[in-house]
């Protein structure tokens, strides 16, 4: 089978690999849509040398596909069930395994992506208990989706428990972004998108927010609170992991409001006083998801008809893995897929 495989400072090579085969509790999936998330960004930015403790390993961590090889000892899933890949393994046994939040193992899981091989390929070796089945309703794109990226921006919506009641800032309108602006929508707030890039605050627009702020025109914080009152945002999400943007997502949130990190990497200066202690901030961190968030996910888009195909902008093959990352590395897309027919 073919594999890509990131090699440092922006290349990618596809490489030939051997069909993988299930050992006990293991099962094959063959790929059907894999996407690319904004954290394939940092290791395609890496130098070959950052890259080394994952060298010939297959990235691609929103894997969904057909299960068509089971191991001994799987009863949970079966040939030809369609899944999404929760992309993490751990112990199987502690308590956060047990809950489906295996990438918070205590004995430590493996990401699936970088320490394992991942879904830019043309199958997957995963353990069983990796494979969410999901709805005939759901297409293998949005089960790409929702396997990595859009399930993070879900599972930080419901950290912020976002209501109706809210009016919600989302900072960078990635794939991440994007996708907390659309479901933050769903569930009746009113969302104000923040990105610098004018195709994206198109397609924020467009996924359901009701402002769209180009922090490069306006100051973003003043212009939050412009649009609210003077008061500020109820919530707001980080999507971003910019040291400033994170700055700005906890400013322009009102005085006892909610705020969540999301982006990851980099680092951020706060000033606990005034910033968090003295505007009575809660502040959250939010790191994906579990299995059973997936699942819940998947149901949720369907039972209400969500037309999350509309994230999707880009539909690639394999082969064209390069031009893939090199489109998405320009920041200016929704997300990014690679389907097999
Ligand atoms: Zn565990
Ligand atoms: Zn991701």
């Amino acid at each position: 089978m073919n594999g890509v495989v990131l090699v440092g400072d922006r290349k990618l090579e596809i490489r030939r690999f051997d069909d993988p085969k299930p050992d006990r509790g293991q099962v094959v999936v063959r790929m059907r849509a894999s996407g690319l998330c904004g954290s394939d960004l940092r290791p395609y930015r890496s130098t070959p040398e950052e890259l080394a403790n994952r060298a010939n390993t297959i990235c691609g961590h929103e894997p969904c596909g057909e299960v068509v090889e089971t191991g001994h000892g799987v009863s949970d899933v079966s040939v030809g069930d369609r899944v999404m890949v929760h992309h993490y393994s751990g112990c199987g046994q502690c308590v956060h395994c047990e809950t489906g939040w295996t990438q918070l193992c205590i004995e430590g899981s493996t990401v699936y992506g970088s320490g394992a091989h991942g879904g830019n390929a043309d199958y997957e070796l995963v353990e069983s208990y990796m494979c969410v089945p999901m709805p005939d309703a759901l297409t293998f794109e949005e089960g790409a989706a929702i396997a990595c990226g859009t399930g993070t921006a879900y599972q930080a919506l419901k950290r912020l428990a976002i209501s109706g009641l809210d009016t919600l800032a989302v900072f960078g309108q990635g794939p991440v972004g994007l996708s907390a602006t659309f479901y933050g929508a769903v569930m009746g707030a009113r969302v104000i998108a923040v990105d610098p890039v004018p195709e994206r605050r198109e397609l924020a627009a467009k996924l359901g927010a009701a402002e769209t702020i180009d922090p490069t025109s306006a100051d973003s914080i003043e212009a939050v609170r412009e649009l609210t009152g003077g008061v500020g945002a109820d919530a707001s999400l980080d999507a971003t992991g910019i040291d400033e943007v994170r700055q700005n997502t906890v400013r322009s949130t009102r005085i006892w409001g909610r705020a969540c990190f999301v982006g990851e990497g980099g680092t951020v200066s706060l000033a606990p006083t005034p910033d968090v202690i003295h505007r009575q901030l809660t502040l959250h961190g939010s790191w994906t998801f579990s299995t059973h968030t997936l699942k819940e996910l998947a149901n949720f888009t369907v039972n209400r008809g969500l037309p999350l195909s509309d994230l999707i902008t880009h539909r690639f093959a394999l082969a064209d893995a390069k031009e893939a990352f090199e489109l998405f590395d320009t920041a200016t897309t929704g997300k990014p897929v690679f389907v097999w027919d």
